[in-house]
């Protein structure tokens, strides 16, 4: 069997030809010959209908998928179309290729597959290719989800800022949250009101007042624009974000009194407690346990506000808003006495959205909670996966990739 069969079988294109396949003069690829069919119009790469030929151009490769530990590469002369309805002369259009790209689409989707599961650097060299080509079959097959997914009805949406590099660089990213779908909908550079309403002029109006409830954090922009976009929808503040505030509080204390305690040349029994304290008791291993209760047992602010913070996690047990309510005020005035600033900060906060807090209890049957934080954790994956550049970009089309769900290309054959 010959390799211009198997090219028939699974990459065919009609109007083109498969000629000869053939090595390379080094040996290390092969090299197939394709020509257009005679008496076949080359297409308009601008209107994407048949057009007049008018010269042609150098022969281009287009790398295809490597067999056997050969690159191979599809060779063809481009040609170049008097387009009359368009009013130019430019170069055809070609089914296997995408514009300048110089990866066939067959080999950018099978790239782009890998992607999800490798970091783009294992993926270079698993497939002795490179990131950048890694990142033009992924950019290929991104570009072509978002101009093919269809956005359909959102009831609930949440928004969740990611940190993506040091000196406050983040994204705004929105998921939609539908009990069926969840999905990464859009990332936006920065975090502020002007990224933020980004994701409502791509939506539309029209799709943003049918939305029902919202998730964001207590961050002042968002906050800002929920108010603003989604006025008729029931705004919650998440649990995540709340319970993320507060272990940043807890730590921001315990550094700071495990600091004191050195420089006075105390006992250093903060030393290594770190994950103790923002760790879920239950979560422990039994040795941890162990140095937790140890640990709990000094008169510290550290020890005061964990167990403050841990009191605070009964409130999500609550089923009524009310009884919820009631549990949040006292809390509020216990933290209000301990004298422990940061933790009254965050008191301060939440007695100014105790409304948007309450609203997790009037919509808990109908959101399933958890899932901002699922979806942040995949992020924070994808994100280290992609690693090489921290560029926005990358990151936006790495996490569009792996949490967008998003349509993929037509293939002419499954390449596994
Ligand atoms: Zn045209």
């Amino acid at each position: 069997m010959e390799l211009i069969t198997i090219l028939n079988r699974c990459h065919r294109f009609r109007g083109f030809v498969y000629q000869h396949a053939h090595f390379s003069t080094d040996k290390k690829s092969i090299e197939v010959a394709v020509r257009s069919r005679k008496g076949s119009a080359a297409v308009c790469s601008r209107c994407h209908l048949p057009a007049p030929g008018y010269d042609q151009l150098a022969e281009r490769r287009f790398e295809f998928i490597p067999l056997w530990g050969f690159l191979v590469f599809l060779l063809y002369t481009m040609r170049r179309v008097n387009c009359r309805r368009c009013g130019i002369v430019t170069v055809e259009e070609v089914p296997w290729g995408d514009g300048k790209r110089t990866l066939t689409k067959a080999y950018m989707l099978f790239l782009a597959r890998w992607a999800r599961r490798l970091s783009w650097k294992e993926m270079a060299e698993a497939f002795r290719t490179s990131w950048d080509k890694v990142f033009d079959a992924v950019e290929y097959v991104v570009t072509f989800g978002l101009e093919h997914r269809v956005l359909g009805q959102i009831d609930a949406i949440g928004v969740d800022e990611i940190q993506y590099a040091k000196g406050h660089k983040y994204l705004t990213l929105v998921y939609q949250i539908d009990l069926d779908v969840t999905r990464l909908l859009w990332v936006g550079r920065e975090r502020t009101i002007e990224s933020f309403r980004g994701f409502f002029a791509i939506i539309g109006d029209e799709l943003a007042s049918k939305i029902v409830f919202v998730c964001s954090d207590m961050w002042q922009p968002y906050l800002k624009v929920i108010r603003e976009k989604c006025s008729e929808a029931l705004h919650i503040l998440d649990r995540f974000h709340i319970v993320a505030k507060m272990n940043k509080a807890l730590d921001e204390i315990r550094a700071g009194e495990s600091r004191r305690i050195a420089s006075e040349g105390g006992v250093p029994v903060l030393k290594k407690s770190r994950w103790l304290l923002l760790k879920r008791e239950e979560n422990l291993k039994t040795e941890q346990r162990f140095r937790l209760r140890d640990l709990l047992r000094y008169n510290l602010k550290t020890v005061r506000a964990y167990l403050l913070k841990e009191a605070f996690q009964q409130l999500w047990d609550y089923n009524s808003p009310a009884w919820a309510g009631k549990f949040l005020d006292d809390w509020c005035r216990q933290v209000m006495r301990s004298r422990i600033e940061p933790m009254k900060n965050i008191v301060r906060s939440l007695r100014q959205h105790r409304e948007l807090i309450l609203n997790y209890f009037r919509a808990q049957k109908l959101l399933s909670s958890g899932v901002v934080e699922g979806l942040n954790n995949k992020a924070k994956v994808t994100m280290r996966k992609s690693y090489g550049f921290r560029t926005f970009r990358c990151l936006e089309l790495a996490l569009y990739h792996s949490l967008g769900k998003l349509p993929e290309p037509e293939s002419t054959h499954e390449f596994f």
